[in-house]
């Protein structure tokens, strides 16, 4: 593990706002005893219950889960709420310079499919997921990312907005010079949605079983031997979909092919209609800014601002409370009219990087019936959702069910993680600089 355990322990769940403001689900019972499944899926994230709906619904599989904690204790249950493209960390060019046209193609049609499974997840599952308006902002940070989206060709239904503009949308901050507006996407209640997920795979006959951490992953007569602490399950074919709390020692092929990273959220208490209107920022819209250490952000319905950051090194409290106050300080910036409001939830979690900045959807090398979905670089409410399915259908045998970009390789990371991580993110707020309050 990269971080301290307590960044991995599954009996401290943090009580994030979104536990806070969602009737759960009753408890599922822990594995008991051996059992048998086609299927063995580790983890109830969106990853491995679109997973288990899929092989479920589509193809009468016998699925099991297994889950460390409960579902929806992993970034499902804590995430922003962001339901929008993305998912690698690579544009359009990058991704045409790689693997050709025919792939970023194919990687765009994917991220948009994704969104579309979310909300489709959310109508056939009868999921109230408190979606809010459609779309999503990007904020310029400085000067030089205002040009960038300046020079940007705009997707069919977006809009650039200078700050006038942005000001007369009700979405004015004191930071950020103006920004492009997509209309992709929509915001959710995410530990709503993942504990609906849930329900519905029960409902269709997926054995669910939390409290259920798999300790042992090992190879018994052409099948797979998954064992927790109080049972086991023998199957065919195994889906690790367990992204950044992963344990490299399970998978040993795993080990520094992946790289967590810490991504951070706070919520305020409600604000008035009077601080609304004070700052200007009336909208329930999705907005997250140009910095290479993010901050993202928006009004839930009930009129708290969440706000997330991404960054931090270690989940000593220590740390975790200096990054904290951080970014509150960058939120008082570029809210300052929000600045009474104070914090009622903050919490984190682990997002989950790979060495070719996109997802990984497929098999282990050399280890028949064992496969991976992970890697949706911060990005995986939808993208984990559809990566899910795909990695459901590509298990049963359509080779071509995963886009390319999730197909490719997965090298080692060469410098050590930590460091190379450190170093990034030292380099990142060298670029970044500080925030500044615009006149
Ligand atoms: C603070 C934060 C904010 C984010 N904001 C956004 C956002 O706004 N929009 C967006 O698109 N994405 C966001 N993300 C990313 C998104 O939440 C994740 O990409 C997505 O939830 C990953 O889903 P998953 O199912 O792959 O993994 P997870 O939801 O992390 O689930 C993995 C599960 O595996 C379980 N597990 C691990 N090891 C074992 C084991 N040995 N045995 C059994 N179970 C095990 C864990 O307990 C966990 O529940 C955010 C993430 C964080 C942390």
């Amino acid at each position: 593990m990269l971080y301290e355990p307590t960044g991995y322990d599954h009996r401290d769940w943090p009580q994030s706002y979104w536990r806070a403001s969602c009737v759960g689900l009753p408890a599922f019972p822990p594995l008991d005893g051996e059992t048998q499944a086609e299927v063995a899926i580790i983890g109830a994230g969106y990853a491995g219950l679109n997973a288990a709906l899929e092989l479920v619904e589509q193809h009468s599989a016998n699925v099991a889960v297994l889950e460390a904690a409960q579902p929806g204790w992993g970034a499902s249950g804590r995430n922003g709420g962001f339901c929008c493209l993305g998912g690698a960390r690579l544009d359009a060019g990058q991704i045409t310079r790689r693997l050709g046209q025919d792939a970023a193609t194919e990687w765009n049609r994917f991220t948009h499919d994704a969104i579309a499974r979310v909300q489709d997840n959310l109508t056939r599952y009868q999921i109230d997921a408190q979606t809010t308006e459609p779309g999503e902002l990007t904020l310029a940070a400085s000067p030089r990312a205002w040009a960038k989206l300046q020079a940007e060709t705009l997707d069919e239904g977006a809009a650039r907005l200078d700050r006038n503009a942005l000001r007369e949308a009700g979405l004015n901050s004191s930071t950020y010079l103006g920004g492009v507006y997509n209309r992709a996407g929509f915001g959710l209640h995410p530990y709503a949605y993942v504990t609906g997920l849930a329900r519905a795979a029960q409902t269709a006959g997926v054995r669910l079983h939390g409290d259920s951490r798999v300790t042992r992953i090992t190879p018994q007569a052409g099948h797979w031997r998954l064992d927790t602490a109080t049972g086991s399950v023998v199957a065919r074919q195994v889906l690790v979909a367990s992204n950044g709390y992963s344990n490299e020692h399970l998978v040993p092929w795993l080990a520094r092919r992946i790289l967590p990273a810490i991504s951070n959220v706070m919520v305020t208490r409600p604000l008035t209609q009077q601080e609304l209107e004070a700052q200007g920022w009336t909208r329930h819209l999705m907005g997250y800014d140009t910095r290479f250490l993010l901050h993202y952000f928006r009004l839930l319905p009930d009129n708290r601002m969440m706000y997330g950051a991404r960054g931090g090194l270690s989940f000593e409290p220590v740390s975790v409370a200096q990054f904290a106050q951080r970014a509150r300080a960058e939120f008082d910036l570029t809210f300052p009219h929000f600045k009474q409001a104070e914090t009622e939830f903050s919490w984190n979690g682990l997002v989950c990087m790979t060495a070719t900045r996109a997802p990984f959807i497929g098999p282990v090398p050399a280890q028949k019936g064992l496969w991976l979905a992970l890697g949706w670089h911060g990005n995986g409410v939808a993208a984990a959702s559809e990566g899910g399915r795909c990695a459901a259908r590509a298990m049963i045998g359509n080779t071509q069910a995963v886009p390319a970009l999730a197909r490719r390789p997965l090298p080692r990371f060469v410098a050590p993680r930590k460091w190379a991580l450190a170093a990034a993110m030292a380099v990142a707020g060298l670029i970044d600089g500080p925030m500044k309050a615009r006149a």
